[in-house]
């Protein structure tokens, strides 16, 4: 689904969501939500919001091939992450990091990031990626 958000918004993750499904029989949080919890099969699942979790890092892969709209900032990093609380597992792209930065168990939070832009008319498309902990 292409969702369109004015570039003000950039970075407003509050406003956007990361909706997952929470199993009430398994209690297995599932990514993207799922009506079936496909650990169990059951029906019994509410949906919950990852948003505000942070995440470690499981495993990645760097597409170094251009594809349609990214051609600007490749490698894509394409990250498995889990989250802290609810031990989702979920698919996203990695920002603001470099290939040599990355290691198994590094701590990331979701930001909303441009993620395409369609031809003159300059549509842009947001979604989440995640980027490593800013230390403080
Ligand atoms: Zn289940």
């Amino acid at each position: 689904m292409k969702i369109s958000i004015p570039p003000s918004w950039r970075n407003r993750v509050a406003r956007y969501r990361l909706t997952a499904t929470k199993c009430r029989d398994c209690g297995r949080t599932l990514y993207p939500p799922s009506e079936v919890c496909r650990a169990c099969g059951s029906r019994n699942v509410e949906k919950v919001e990852l948003i505000n979790e942070k995440a470690k890092l499981v495993t990645w892969t760097i597409i170094y091939s251009a594809m349609d709209g990214f051609e600007d900032r490749r490698p894509v990093i394409l990250g498995v992450l889990e989250t802290l609380e609810s031990k989702a597992r979920i698919l996203a792209p990695l920002t603001d990091v470099l290939p040599e930065e990355l290691q198994v168990g590094l701590l990331m939070e979701p930001v909303m990031r441009r993620i395409s832009e369609e031809g003159e008319a300059g549509l842009i498309h947001y979604g989440i990626a995640y980027r490593p902990l800013v230390k403080t």
